[in-house]
C-alpha cells in the first residue's frame, strides 16, 4: 500500500472530492466565485459527523458547556470595540506590471511578483471583513458586518447566558457556525476560503487560572484530534512569537497539520485575556463583571480560546485517509477515515440486481441496519468490484453483500473489510453487534 507522493495529491483529492459528491466549486456553472465551495451530499455527511462529534465532546457531555447561535451580521460597534476594524487586516501588495495582487507576509521576495517577475508595489493594510449595509439606507450608521470569527457573538452574549443560567466561574460559551474573511489570496482548495466555518469555545476563568487552564485546553485539543483519526506525526505545536500574535492575545499556540502542500495552521489556541469582555463594557456601556458569590469578589473573568476550522478539520481528514492500494490484482484508491466520522458506515449489496430473491434478503438487512445505524445505502448499480471501489473512495468501512449461500443456505452474509479488503462470513442475527463492535 503506498501513500501518493505530495505533489499531485492535492489534485487527486480535488478531483475525488468531486467525482464522489464531497466538494464543489461554489457557483461553478457560472465559472465559480473565488474563495467559495459548496459542500455535496457526502461532503456535508462527513461535516456534520466532525460537527456532532465535536458538539457532543465539548458541549452535550460536559457540565460547564453553554452552546449559543448568534446573529452572523453584527452592531458594528461590536467589531469596533474588539478592534477589528483597525487591526484586522492583512498586508497587501500590487505588481505594478500584471496587477495582480498578493499577501505580501506568503511571498518570498516581497520585492518580485511571483507571477510576471514585475516589480511589486508599497504594501498597504487590507482589512478582510466583510462590509455591507443592514436596512435600505447606506449611510455609515448602516454599516454592518458579515463576522470574521463566531467569537464576537458569545462575547456580546456572556450577560445574557448569566443572567438565564447563572453558570459558576468556570465555564464556557461555544458555538458552530460560518464567519467570512475576504482573503486577499484564497488557496489551497478549502484551506484558505472566503466563507468558512468555525468551532469556537470560549472559556471564561478567573485571572489567575489561565496557565493551567491554557494546558488543559491545549491536551483537549491534541485529543480530540487524535478521536477523529488524525495522524499524531502529522500534527505539531507552534508558539506564536509575541509580534505574530492576534492583538488580544498573551499567548498563542498554533496547532498545525502537515497538509499536502506544507505544514499549516489547523487549529489555534489563544489567551484571550480580558481583553473582550473589558472593552465590550466600556463600550456598550453594559457591566459585563461576574460576581463570585462565595469570595464576594466582582471581577472580569479572562478567557481562554479553543478555535477549531470545520473545512480545514475536513482537509486534513481527507489527505490524512487519502490512500492508493497498489498491491491488490486492481490497484484501488480507497479513504481511511475514522468509522466516527465516516460518511457512509455499511454498504449493504445483492450479488445480483436480477435475482430477485437476493435484492429483496438484501433490503431486508439493509432496512435492518439502517434502523441502527442511520449511515447505510443499499447498491445494486454495476458489479461488486465496482460496488467495492465506489465505497472504498468514499471511505465506507463495511461492505455487505447478499449471495446466494444466504438465501438458499442461510449461510450468513459477506462483510468485506476497507483496509485491508478482508471477507469474512456472519449470520445475519449476528450482523448488528458484530458490526457495533468493528465500528466502534
Ligand atoms: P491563518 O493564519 O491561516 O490565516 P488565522 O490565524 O487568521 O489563520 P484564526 O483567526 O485563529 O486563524 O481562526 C481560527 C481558525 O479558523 C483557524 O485555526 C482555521 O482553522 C480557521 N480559519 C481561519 N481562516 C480561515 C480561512 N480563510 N479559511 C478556512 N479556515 C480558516
Amino acid at each position: 500500500m503506498t501513500k501518493e507522493p505530495e505533489n499531485n495529491l492535492m489534485e487527486k483529492i480535488v478531483a475525488l472530492s468531486k467525482r464522489r459528491g464531497f466538494v464543489y466549486q461554489g457557483s461553478e456553472i457560472y465559472g465559480g466565485l473565488s474563495g467559495t465551495w459548496d459542500y455535496g451530499p457526502l461532503g456535508v455527511a462527513l461535516k456534520k459527523n466532525i460537527e456532532n462529534l465535536w458538539w457532543k465532546r465539548f458541549v452535550s457531555d460536559r457540565e460547564d458547556m453553554y452552546g449559543v447561535d448568534a446573529a452572523i451580521l453584527m452592531n458594528q460597534e461590536v467589531w469596533k470595540a474588539s478592534g477589528h476594524t483597525t487591526t484586522f487586516s492583512d498586508p497587501l501588495v500590487e505588481c505594478m506590471k500584471c496587477k495582480r495582487r498578493f499577501r505580501a507576509d506568503q511571498l518570498t521576495d516581497p520585492k518580485t511578483c511571483p507571477d510576471c517577475k514585475g516589480k511589486l508595489g508599497e504594501a498597504r493594510q487590507f482589512n478582510m471583513m466583510f462590509k455591507t449595509h443592514s436596512g435600505a439606507t447606506e449611510d455609515e450608521t448602516a454599516v454592518s458586518y458579515l463576522r470574521p470569527e463566531t467569537a464576537g457573538g458569545m462575547f456580546v452574549n456572556f450577560k445574557n447566558v448569566l443572567d438565564s443560567l447563572h453558570p459558576k466561574l468556570p465555564f464556557g460559551l461555544a458555538q458552530i457556525g460560518k464567519a467570512f474573511r475576504n482573503e486577499i489570496a484564497p488557496r489551497d482548495f478549502i484551506f484558505r476560503v472566503r466563507e468558512l466555518e468555525q468551532m469556537e469555545i470560549e472559556y471564561f476563568i478567573p485571572e489567575k487560572l489561565w496557565e493551567e487552564q491554557f494546558e488543559y485546553w491545549r491536551k483537549e485539543m491534541l485529543d480530540w484530534m487524535k478521536s477523529i483519526g488524525l495522524s499524531s506525526s502529522k500534527i505539531h505545536e507552534l508558539e506564536v512569537a509575541p509580534e505574530d500574535r492576534a492583538h488580544y492575545s498573551k499567548r498563542t499556540i498554533d496547532f498545525e497539520f502537515d497538509f499536502p502542500f506544507g505544514r499549516k495552521e489547523l487549529y489555534g489556541l489563544a489567551y484571550r485575556t480580558d481583553f473582550d469582555l473589558t472593552n465590550h463594557s466600556k463600550a456598550s456601556g453594559v457591566d459585563l463583571s461576574y460576581f463570585d458569590d462565595e469570595t464576594k469578589e466582582r471581577f472580569m473573568p479572562h478567557v481562554i480560546e479553543p478555535t477549531f476550522g470545520v473545512g480545514r478539520t475536513m482537509l486534513a481528514l481527507l489527505c490524512d485517509a487519502y490512500t492508493e492500494d497498489t498491491l491488490g490484482e486492481e490497484p484501488r484508491i480507497f479513504l481511511k477515515l475514522s468509522p466516527a466520522v465516516a460518511p457512509v458506515k455499511v454498504a449493504v449489496f445483492p450479488l445480483l440486481k436480477n435475482k430477485p430473491q437476493l435484492v429483496e434478503k438484501a433490503k431486508e438487512v439493509f432496512t435492518m441496519l439502517k434502523k441502527e445505524f442511520g449511515a447505510v445505502v443499499f447498491d445494486d448499480n454495476g458489479n461488486i468490484g465496482k460496488r467495492y471501489r465506489r465505497q472504498d473512495e468514499i471511505g465506507t468501512p463495511f461492505c455487505i453483500t447478499v449471495d446466494f449461500d444466504t438465501v438458499e443456505k442461510d449461510a450468513g452474509v459477506t462483510v468485506r473489510g476497507r483496509d485491508t479488503g478482508k471477507q469474512e462470513r456472519v449470520v445475519i442475527s449476528e450482523l448488528s453487534a458484530f458490526l457495533k463492535k468493528a465500528l466502534s
